[in-house]
């Protein structure tokens, strides 16, 4: 026997969850027959960073914020000032806490285990069936499940983050390290985080970019323990927790077959370029509840043209010419206002603003056609 819902949410990470949240938020569409599938699999619980030009959504604490960037491409080390956004820090736990109140109050909201094995998208509803063989049917099946068949991200954007305390005062507690190429060379191009919780303790995280598929065998725990000594001369720390994990880039979602629609990472929403998607995936899931509260098909606004484009050539950098891209990068941030940068990466600059910001990138990096190959 079938089981049908309005809506079945395949996958219960940060775009499933969400997504199950605002529909219980919205008077309208509470009342709809939910079905949240969540894996039995453990998630792998992971600090989301983003920035906010306000208070920090879903009601979270302010936590961390920083008002203060530092950017180390190995020839230069700037901080710039933020005005208007501040950089912040938020766990999947805390989270995931904030949406379940709301979720467990919601009675037409039924979550399940289990782990999905295939949808199928029709005219009038979309099917999916479960590895143990139960089935259900949906006006709209929404699916974060991952990673899709088939996938051929251009880029994967993986590495390891250590949750560090130090006996002693190591940290700015006002800056955050978003970009630290200090100890990359020609071979091993990687870039560090530092976000600071206090004074002595610290999110510190090893990020690289490959092509395709992460390699085997990276040794992140040297990587970091090298950084922490020769950039933060840190012999003495103790790794409170460790994260890590691995986020496909410019992946180029699967089909949407009619009802049954991709949302999260699978459906490409993560920045290409920054591997950002945290706040992205918030306003997609927002995006898609709104408009069937609306009574329409389900939607959500995609990244506009200009913003792809202007992401290929520097993917391109990544793929081809990595060691070039930490100087793009310092360089991009040199020359403009730090917040004008953080937007144009949030995508909400003025076609002047990119203009502007165009005509301060090293022209002789993007003329490469190796880059856009
Ligand atoms: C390690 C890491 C750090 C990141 N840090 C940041 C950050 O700091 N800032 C930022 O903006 N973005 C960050 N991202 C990117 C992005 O915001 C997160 O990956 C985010 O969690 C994506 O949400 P999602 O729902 O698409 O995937 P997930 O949150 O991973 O959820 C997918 C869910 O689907 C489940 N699932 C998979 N297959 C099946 C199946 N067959 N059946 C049932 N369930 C299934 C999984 O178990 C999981 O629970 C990070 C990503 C990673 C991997």
């Amino acid at each position: 026997m079938t089981d049908s819902y309005d809506y079945v949410i395949a996958g219960a990470g940060l775009a499933g969850r969400s997504l199950a949240y605002f529909l219980s938020l919205d008077e309208r569409t509470c009342r709809r027959r939910i079905l949240l599938i969540q894996s039995p699999d453990a998630y792998p619980h992971r600090t989301f960073s983003y920035w906010t030009d306000g208070e920090p959504p879903l009601g979270l604490s302010s936590g961390a914020a920083y008002r203060r960037l530092r950017i180390s491409t190995g020839s230069t080390e700037e901080t710039y000032e933020l005005r208007q956004y501040a950089v912040r820090m938020t766990s999947s736990r805390e989270v995931f806490a904030a949406m379940d109140q709301q979720l467990h109050g919601n009675g037409s909201l039924v979550i399940i285990t289990g782990r999905v094995a295939s949808t199928r998208g029709g005219h009038r509803s979309g099917k999916i069936t479960l590895e143990d063989g139960r089935r259900f049917s949906a006006d709209y099946i929404f699916d974060s499940t991952f990673p899709p068949d088939g996938l051929r991200p251009k880029l994967m954007m993986h590495g390891e983050g250590w949750h560090i305390t130090t006996p002693s005062p190591s940290f700015d507690v006002d800056t955050a390290t978003l970009f630290d190429f200090r100890t990359s060379t020609e071979d091993a191009v990687r870039f560090f985080y530092v976000l600071p919780r206090s004074a002595s303790e610290a999110l510190v995280e090893v990020t690289h970019l490959s092509p395709r598929a992460a390699p085997a065998g990276m040794d992140y725990a040297k990587e970091l323990t090298d950084y922490l000594k020769q950039v933060w001369h840190l012999d003495d720390f103790r790794v409170a927790a460790t994260e890590g994990g691995t986020i496909p880039l410019a992946l180029r979602p699967p089909r949407s077959a009619r009802r049954v629609i991709p949302i999260g990472t699978r459906s490409g929403i993560v920045k290409a370029t920054t591997g950002f998607g945290f706040t992205r995936i918030l306003d997609q899931s927002r995006q898609i509840s709104e408009s069937l509260a609306a009574g329409q098909a389900p939607t959500y606004a995609r990244s506009a043209w200009r913003f792809r484009a202007y992401d290929k050539p520097v993917i391109g950098m990544w793929r081809h010419r990595p060691s070039k891209a930490a100087g793009f990068m310092g360089s991009t941030f040199a020359a403009n206002d730090a917040d004008t940068v953080l937007r144009f990466l949030s995508e909400q600059t003025t076609l002047a603003e990119e203009r502007a910001i165009a005509g301060t990138m090293p022209v002789r990096e993007l003329l490469d056609p190796a880059i856009w190959r």
